[in-house]
C-alpha cells in the first residue's frame, strides 16, 4: 500500500524560511569566510538552496556519520565520510536538515569542537524540540515542528521521497 503524504511546509514557505536563515547567516558571517559543513545525506537540498541565497563567499564540505546505539550508551559516533577540509581556525557552520533526538549531532558538534575551529555553530532547517534527548546548541532554526515524521526536500523514508520539493508528513 502506498503511504499517504500530506504537505506540511510547501515550496513557497521553504523558500521564505531559507531566505530568512540566509539573511541572518550573511549578517553574522560577513568577512569570516565560513566553512559550511552539511550532514549527509539529508542536508544536501537545503545546503544547495541556502548557499544560493547567501551573498557572502563561503566554502562547503560534507560529512556523513551515524551513532551506534548500544545497550547502555547513547552511541559511539561512526564517521562514514569525513571532511575533506580542516576545520582548524575556521568559522564552522554545521548545516542539518532536521534535529530530532540530537544524539548524532551532539557528538558531531563535540568532535569538530575538539579540532580547533575559530567558532562553531549549528543551523537546522527543521527542529523537533519535543523529541530532544540531549542538549545541542542550535543557533539558527528554520522551522519548529511538533513530533511528526516528515519526508521531502532531501529528507528520506527508506531512501525515498528526497526528491519532493516540499516537506510532507507520512502515515
Ligand atoms: P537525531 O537528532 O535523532 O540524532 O537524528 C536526526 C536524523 O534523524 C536526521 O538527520 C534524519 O536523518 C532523521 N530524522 C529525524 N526525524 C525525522 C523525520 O521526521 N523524518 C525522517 N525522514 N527522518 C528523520
Amino acid at each position: 500500500m502506498k503511504p499517504e503524504l500530506k504537505t506540511l511546509i510547501d515550496e513557497a514557505e521553504l523558500k521564505e524560511t531559507v531566505a530568512a536563515l540566509a539573511a541572518e547567516i550573511c549578517e553574522d558571517y560577513r568577512d569570516k569566510d565560513p566553512l559550511l559543513v552539511g550532514l549527509l545525506k539529508g542536508s544536501f537540498v537545503f545546503m544547495a538552496d541556502l548557499i544560493r541565497q547567501l551573498d557572502i563567499p563561503v566554502e562547503v564540505d560534507f560529512m556523513a556519520a551515524t551513532s551506534y546505539v548500544g545497550r547502555e550508551s547513547t552511541g559511539e559516533l561512526v564517521v562514514l565520510k569525513g571532511l575533506n577540509e580542516s576545520v582548524h581556525d575556521r568559522h564552522v557552520l554545521i548545516v542539518e536538515d532536521i534535529i530530532d533526538t540530537g544524539l548524532t549531532l551532539h557528538q558531531i558538534y563535540d568532535r569538530l569542537s575538539t579540532e580547533g575551529p575559530a567558532s562553531i555553530e549549528i543551523c537546522t532547517l527543521i527542529d523537533k524540540p519535543a523529541r530532544r534527548q540531549v542538549e545541542v546548541p542550535v543557533k539558527y532554526v528554520g522551522r519548529e515542528i511538533p513530533d511528526l515524521f516528515i519526508v521531502g526536500y532531501g529528507i528520506d523514508f527508506d531512501q525515498k521521497y528526497r526528491w519532493l520539493p516540499y516537506v510532507g508528513t507520512i502515515d
